[in-house]
């Protein structure tokens, strides 16, 4: 059985270290998805995407409870990679390194083709199998064809597949995701007594729900390794609703920042300084800048969305009679909810799903 994987977020992560011989197709130059690091240069790096994961969740099958232990499954799965448990949250842990080696670490021995953009799923000739085109122009036939996508960018590839009538019911509405904005400045040369401030802040993560900038990681000290390096990143992640507002005045293409964010990240920056208490650094311009925007942050109608996750609940049986029957397998944070761990649980499910066939 050929298998294609689209898409090498954790999901895909996940089902290709379970199933090696799956092609993995990823349209961006690097894998690992809305769990991604941006590396500036050899020192400085930070995660523009998720931050942290859960070591642990449970889920009903049966009527029975289990749990997914995603630390021990990486242990199995991804024994090279290392972890570190996140100094503010318990039970939350990320890589040592940066995000990106989730992906990376679980696809070692997987075969990844990287600016493989996946355009149109198409019944081949005889029917029988699925012809995935690429926007190279490139074609190849599959038995099974695993989407990970977000929900819009899954309505478009399978809008000639003659298949997505069946699935409306399903899909569409759970087709709604929020924006995120994110803005990293990062100082360097800080003085030695900035640097002790900023390394003896208790925690460095903080929440301010209801305000425009909603989470601010401290990267710096997350990946701090040399006690010598005096440089701060601070990654702000917005709130959903001025992300919506502003996703089209962020960041170009070329996610170059935009004349908005140009003007207004030093007011930024320093509500951060005044929140985490570093006055001396207020009005002090980053020597480095960086924005992203993720389009497709967080699915809003995920079918487990804050709840437990019931493989027993009828629309998943529905949902597992549809991929069973196409041999399309569609999964990702729609079904399962915008978790790390949520995700990786739910690529488990599919995969032994799909290997059982
Ligand atoms: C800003 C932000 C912060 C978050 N913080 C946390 C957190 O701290 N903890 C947590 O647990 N979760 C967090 N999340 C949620 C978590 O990141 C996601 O739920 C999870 O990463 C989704 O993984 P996925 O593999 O299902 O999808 P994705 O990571 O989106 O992977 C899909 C992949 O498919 C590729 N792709 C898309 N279309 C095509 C195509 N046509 N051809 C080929 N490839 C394609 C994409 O490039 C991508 O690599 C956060 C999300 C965001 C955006």
């Amino acid at each position: 059985m050929k298998i294609a994987i689209i898409g090498s977020g954790i999901t895909g992560a996940v089902i290709g270290s379970l199933i090696p011989e799956a092609y993995v197709y990823e349209r961006a130059s690097h894998v690992g998805g809305r769990a991604t690091t941006r590396f500036v240069n050899d020192s400085v790096h930070f995660d523009i995407g998720a931050t942290v994961f859960k070591d642990k969740i449970e889920y009903f099958e049966k009527g029975i409870q289990h749990e997914f232990d995603f630390i021990q499954f990486l242990k199995e799965r991804a024994p090279d990679l290392k972890i570190k448990p996140h100094k503010t949250y318990p039970s939350s842990y990320h890589p040592s390194n940066f995000m990106q080696e989730l992906s990376q670490s679980l696809l070692s021995k997987s075969r990844v083709e990287l600016l493989h953009n996946a355009e149109l799923i198409t019944k081949s000739p005889d029917e029988k199998q699925w012809t995935l085109k690429f926007a190279s122009g490139k074609t190849e036939l599959f038995d099974t064809v695993i989407l990970t996508a977000p929900v819009p960018q899954i309505i478009s590839l399978l809008k000639n597949s003659g298949i997505m009538m069946q699935w409306d019911d399903l899909i569409r509405f759970r087709g709604e995701y929020r924006s995120c904005l994110v803005l990293t400045g990062i100082w360097r040369n800080l003085p030695p007594d900035i640097m002790n401030k900023i390394k003896s802040l208790k925690q460095y993560t903080y929440l301010f729900k209801d305000e425009e900038a909603e989470y601010i990681s401290i990267e710096s000290e997350k990946y701090r390794t040399n006690d010598l390096d005096n440089s701060l990143v601070i990654t702000i992640q917005f709130s959903t609703s001025f992300s919506s507002k502003n996703l089209e005045r962020w960041c170009d293409v070329d996610r170059k920042p935009m004349y908005y964010i140009l003007n207004s990240n030093q007011y930024f920056f320093n509500r951060v300084f005044h929140v985490l208490d570093i006055p001396e650094l207020i009005s002090k311009k980053p020597d480095h800048m960086d924005t992203h925007k993720w389009r497709y942050s967080q699915a809003d109608f995920a079918l487990f969305k804050d709840t437990e996750i019931n493989l027993d609940h009828a629309k998943f049986k529905e949902y597992l009679a549809l991929c069973k029957k196409h041999n399309i397998w569609i999964t990702g944070d729609w079904i399962w909810g915008s978790r790390l761990i949520r995700c990786a649980l739910g690529a488990t499910v599919i995969a032994k799903e799909i290997l059982k066939k």
